[in-house]
């Protein structure tokens, strides 16, 4: 396999919601179609906030996806030759993130450029066991931050509210459906939900 200068390493662009990760994501794939490279980019098929098959940011740009449920499904659909690998909000992904971590070093160790976003925390404030995996093997971790909505400070924490309050510390880390709501909050501005 063709070793390019960027190729054989992972890449994690991490924060909380509302931070850009999937615009830096597509920012850095719009870069290797640029360059001609070969690309294969997936999506966890529990991300069901857009139509499945592409990643889309939220304001618009737009980049062809495979809809896969774990990381196993990802390195076998890996052609040889493959040049970048790109993983929309890792932290869906239906495998354990001693799983993930490896599969991704598998590809990179066959001198892919592999480049994943998610989240680093869960609405509880608790970190995301598979981003946390994969910031510590990665070459390159970029955390992004929004803008907290109470005081405009930076926001590095993603708040969920269910019916206007704090969600319970006891609800479930993925919740689909519901009266809920995600804000993007600073650290001070964060509040804890009672159980
Ligand atoms: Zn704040």
């Amino acid at each position: 396999m063709t070793r390019l200068p960027n190729g054989g390493r992972i890449e994690v662009i991490c924060g909380c919601m509302f931070s850009g990760k999937t615009e830096e994501l597509i920012r850095r794939l719009n870069h290797v179609q640029l360059a001609r490279q070969s690309l294969i980019a997936f999506t966890p098929r529990r991300d069901t906030r857009y139509r499945t098959g592409s990643l889309v940011s939220h304001n618009g740009l737009k980049i062809e996806a495979i809809t896969v449920a774990s990381i196993a499904d990802i390195v076998s659909a890996v052609p040889d030759g493959t040049q970048v690998v790109a993983i929309d909000e890792v932290q869906f992904l239906e495998s354990d993130p001693q799983a993930i971590a490896a599969g991704c070093q598998t590809l990179a160790d066959r001198g892919v450029r592999v480049v994943v976003a998610g989240l680093d925390q869960d609405f509880r404030a608790q970190p995301f066991a598979i981003v946390a995996e994969l910031m510590a093997v990665a070459e390159q971790v970029d955390k992004l931050f929004a803008i907290c909505v109470k005081c405009g400070s930076y926001a590095t924490r993603s708040q969920r509210l269910i019916n206007g309050q704090a969600a319970p510390h006891t609800a479930p880390v993925i919740a689909v459906g519901g009266l809920e709501l995600y804000e993007a909050r600073c650290r001070i501005c964060y509040e804890v939900g009672v159980a």
